[in-house]
C-alpha cells in the first residue's frame, strides 16, 4: 500500500471508529484491570485499535502489532492528531519493557509477554530505584541468589510508579558482587503478586499515592524470565531507559505549542491593567522556545536518522522537554498572581488548582527517568564526547 493509500485508509477508519467522547479528551490507559478507565469508551477504543494492531503499530503482527514502517507510523500519528484521537494504550508495557523485549528477549519471552502488553491485558511497573540507589543506579543492592532453574530475590525497590496497579514488574537485581558494579547486575521479570512480594503505596503531600515501595523476601523468579545474559542486565537497563526517555519526546510532538500562556497572562493582568514585565518576558520566552522545540522535534522525526529508535541524543529531548514544561508551568502560576497559590478549596477555580498541581508535577518530570543533571552528564559524555 502506498503511503497516500495508507493515509486515506487510516483517515476513514478513524472517522468511523473513534468514539466522539474521546475527541481531544483522552484519559490515558496503562493496561491491567486494577485501575479501570473512567470512560467506558476508552476501553472500546483500546479494543478497536488492538484489533488493528494500532496499540503497538510498529511491532510485528505475531505479537499484536501492525508491522508498520516508521513512515507509516508518522502518517498514523498525524492522522490521529488531526482528529484529536488519544493514544489508545500507554504505560510501562508498551513504552518500555515491550520494545526492550523485542530487542533483547528470547522468542519464548516475546511470545509469553508481548501479546498481553499489546492488548492492554496486563500492566507493568519498573523496579530500578532503591532507597540508596537513584542516580547512581548501578550501586543497587537487591540480590538474586542462584538456585539452578530459578533465583530467590531479596531486597527493596522504591518510587515504583503504579506498582499497586501492576501485574508484573521488570526488575534490576545483583547477581555478582565482584568487579565493576555495572557488571554484576541482571534484568529479571516476575509477577507483582508472587509470594514474598509486598507493595506499600507511598502517600504524597496531596493525599494521592502514585508511587510505592516494594519489598521482596526470597521471591522465586524463573530463569526463563532472565532477560539477556546473567550479569549483563546493565546493557538492557540502559536501553530501556532510552525508551523511557523517548516518551517525553513523543509527548511533545503532538502537544499544541505556545497556546494559552498569553491568554492567561492577559486574563490576570491585575489591578493596574498591565501585565507585569517579568511575566510578559517569561510568556514570550517560553512561547518562542516551545515553537522552536516543536520544530526541532518535527525535523528530527523527519530526518529519521535512527529509524525511530532512541539514541543517546534522546537525552537532549528528555532534558529540554521536561525543563521547558517546568518553565511553562512556572510562568502560568506566576501569571495568575495570588490566584496561582491555590492548593485546594472553593476560593480557587479548578483551572488554577490544576495549574498549581501541574507546576509541582512538572518538577517530577525533571527527576523521573534520570534527573536533568544526569541527562546533562550523558549528553556531555556520549553526545559531545567530553572526558569523564
Ligand atoms: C515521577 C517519578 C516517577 C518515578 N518512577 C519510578 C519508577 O517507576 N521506578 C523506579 O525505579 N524509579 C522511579 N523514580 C525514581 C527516579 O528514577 C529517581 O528519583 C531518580 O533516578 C533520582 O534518584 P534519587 O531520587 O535517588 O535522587 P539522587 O540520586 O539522590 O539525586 C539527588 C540530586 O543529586 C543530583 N545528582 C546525583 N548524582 C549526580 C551526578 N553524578 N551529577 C550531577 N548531579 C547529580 C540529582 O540530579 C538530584 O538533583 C521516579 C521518580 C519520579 C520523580
Amino acid at each position: 500500500m502506498t503511503l497516500q493509500a495508507f493515509r486515506e485508509d487510516a483517515r476513514a477508519w478513524l472517522a468511523e471508529r473513534l468514539p466522539p467522547s474521546l475527541v481531544r479528551n483522552g484519559e490515558g490507559f496503562n493496561g491491567g484491570t486494577r485501575l479501570p478507565a473512567r470512560n467506558p469508551d476508552t476501553m472500546r477504543w483500546l479494543e478497536a485499535c488492538y484489533e488493528r494492531g494500532w496499540t503497538v503499530p510498529t511491532w510485528p503482527k505475531e505479537y499484536g502489532g501492525a508491522g508498520l514502517s516508521h513512515d507509516e507510523l508518522k502518517v498514523l500519528r498525524q492522522e490521529m492528531a488531526a482528529v484529536g484521537a488519544p493514544v489508545p494504550l500507554t504505560g510501562h508495557g508498551v513504552t518500555m519493557i515491550g520494545p526492550t523485549l523485542l530487542e533483547f528477549g528470547t522468542d519464548d519471552q516475546r511470545q509469553r509477554h508481548l501479546p498481553s502488553i499489546a492488548s492492554g491485558e496486563l500492566r507493568w511497573c519498573q523496579g530500578y530505584s532503591e532507597p540508596n540507589s537513584g542516580s547512581d543506579l548501578a550501586s543497587l543492592q537487591t540480590r538474586a541468589e542462584d538456585h539452578g532453574d530459578y533465583y530467590l530475590v531479596t531486597g527493596s525497590k522504591i518510587w515504583t510508579s503504579g506498582a499497586h496497579y501492576a501485574d508484573w514488574i521488570f526488575c534490576l537485581v545483583r547477581t555478582n558482587n565482584e568487579g565493576r558494579k555495572q557488571e554484576g547486575i541482571s534484568f529479571v521479570l516476575f509477577p507483582i503478586d508472587a509470594p514474598g512480594v509486598e507493595v506499600k503505596p507511598i502517600r504524597l503531600i496531596d493525599g494521592s499515592a502514585e508511587f510505592c515501595q516494594c519489598f521482596f523476601d526470597e521471591v522465586r523468579v524463573e530463569k526463563s524470565d532472565l532477560v539477556f545474559r546473567e550479569n549483563e542486565g546493565w546493557t538492557v537497563a540502559k536501553r530501556l531507559l532510552q525508551y523511557e526517555r523517548m516518551v517525553s519526546d513523543l509527548d511533545g510532538a503532538t502537544r499544541p505549542v505556545g497556546t494559552d500562556l498569553a491568554a492567561t497572562a492577559r486574563e490576570f493582568r491585575g489591578e493596574s491593567g498591565q501585565i507585569e514585565n517579568r511575566v510578559r518576558e517569561s510568556v514570550l520566552s517560553v512561547a518562542m522556545d516551545e515553537v522552536a522545540f516543536g520544530l526541532t522535534q518535527r525535523r528530527s522525526t523527519e530526518e529519521n536518522q535512527s529509524g525511530g529508535m532512541p539514541t543517546f541524543a534522546t537525552s537532549m529531548f528528555k532534558y529540554y522537554s521536561t525543563e521547558l514544561r517546568t518553565r511553562r508551568m512556572e510562568t502560568l502560576v506566576a501569571a495568575r498572581g495570588t490566584d496561582g497559590l491555590g492548593w485546594e478549596g472553593d476560593s480557587f477555580d479548578p483551572a488554577a488548582l490544576a495549574d498549581t498541581r501541574g507546576w509541582l508535577m512538572g518538577k517530577a518530570g525533571t527527576i523521573a527517568a534520570g534527573s536533568s543533571e544526569i541527562q546533562l552528564n550523558i549528553i556531555a559524555k556520549r553526545v559531545l564526547g567530553l572526558p569523564d
